[in-house]
């Protein structure tokens, strides 16, 4: 049994039933990956369950009983009702807390934030003179090539620069097979946050190169802004976190979509679906253009 349905969970959910083992996901949300599109979290869960894992949302876990290795069970309220689910090893991958609490760090005038985080500015810099910090325990997006970033970040401002945190893209990727890539703007972002956008979308079953594989399952998907400029990007398909790249340099160079959509990409490789995606997407009426 799975206790969270979102990105580590799921992970291990597939990992665990490839090697053999009846799986549940037990997630508290309507769905799962609740900050992914409904499309996109409902295409991972028909892939999930075709691999017969059970999938059990709107499930407010209350009480945990038993041993994991040996019986346990999940004392759960769904749907109004009161249920029992019963397992024999539980892995819980409710989202992680940091680890700071009696370090004293307190002593040495490091502060933290309500949460525990170790407090730092865009600079990394801690609340006492010359101490950094870095990764997950600074609170930065939880992910290697972010913690990795962060060094970059405290390497050259040690070196006397002027680096900051403030408005760094955040890839990442849900390792499942096949991937969930995305940086940017998604459309749950983006209504969120009012933000206006065109969506271009493209089946992965239409990218050539998965006809030689077979691997035709899944979408590309992106938000377009009023000055052709992409907010976003989200891929669910095979190879999908190598996608990523060539869209994070048009969004971080500020170039228009039409960039991808004019590049030579070479044939058949997956990353001709970005072409295909690009491709699809209505010119503005002048009238509607930023500025
Ligand atoms: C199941 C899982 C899957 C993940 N998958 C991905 C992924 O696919 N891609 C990705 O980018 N990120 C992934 N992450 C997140 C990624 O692992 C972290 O963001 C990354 O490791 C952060 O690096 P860090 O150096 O800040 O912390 P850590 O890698 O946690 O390193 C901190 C180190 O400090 C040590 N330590 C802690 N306290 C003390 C102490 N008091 N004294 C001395 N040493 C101490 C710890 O033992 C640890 O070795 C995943 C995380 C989990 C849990």
């Amino acid at each position: 049994m799975i206790l969270g349905g979102s990105y580590v969970g799921l992970e291990l959910a597939q990992a665990m039933r490839r090697l053999g083992s009846r799986v549940s996901v037990c997630e508290r949300e309507e769905r799962l990956l609740p900050r992914e599109d409904c499309d996109i979290a409902e295409a991972i869960r028909d892939l999930l369950q075709e691999e017969g894992i059970a999938i059990i949302t709107s499930a407010d876990v209350s009480r945990v009983s038993g041993r994991s290795g040996d019986s346990v069970a999940l004392h759960a309220v769904i749907g109004g009702t009161q249920n029992i689910i019963e397992g024999s090893h539980l892995l819980v991958a409710l989202g992680k807390t940091p680890n700071t609490v009696g370090l004293g760090l307190e002593h040495a005038g490091i502060k933290l934030t309500p949460s525990g985080y170790v407090s730092v500015n865009d600079r990394l810099e801690t609340t006492a003179p010359a101490v950094w910090a870095m990764g997950d325990c600074a609170g930065s997006p939880a992910f290697t090539h972010m913690a990795f970033d962060d060094f970059r970040i405290v390497r050259d401002n040690l070196r006397g620069g002027q680096r900051s945190t403030a408005g760094r893209q955040v890839p990442f990727c849900l390792f499942t097979e096949p991937e969930l890539a995305r940086v940017g703007l998604n459309e749950v972002d983006a209504e969120r946050q009012g933000v206006d956008y065109r969506l271009t979308e493209y089946p992965v079953s239409s990218i050539l190169r998965t006809r030689t594989t077979g691997e035709t399952r899944g979408k590309l998907k992106a938000l377009i802004g009023k000055d052709d400029r992409i907010l976003g990007f989200t891929a669910f398909g095979p190879r999908a976190g190598e996608l990523l790249p060539p869209v994070q340099i048009a969004m971080r160079t500020g170039l228009s979509y039409h960039a991808i959509e004019e590049l030579i990409v070479a044939h058949p490789t997956y990353a001709e679906g970005l072409v295909s995606l690009f491709s699809n997407i209505k010119p503005l009426p002048l009238d509607a253009r930023a500025g």
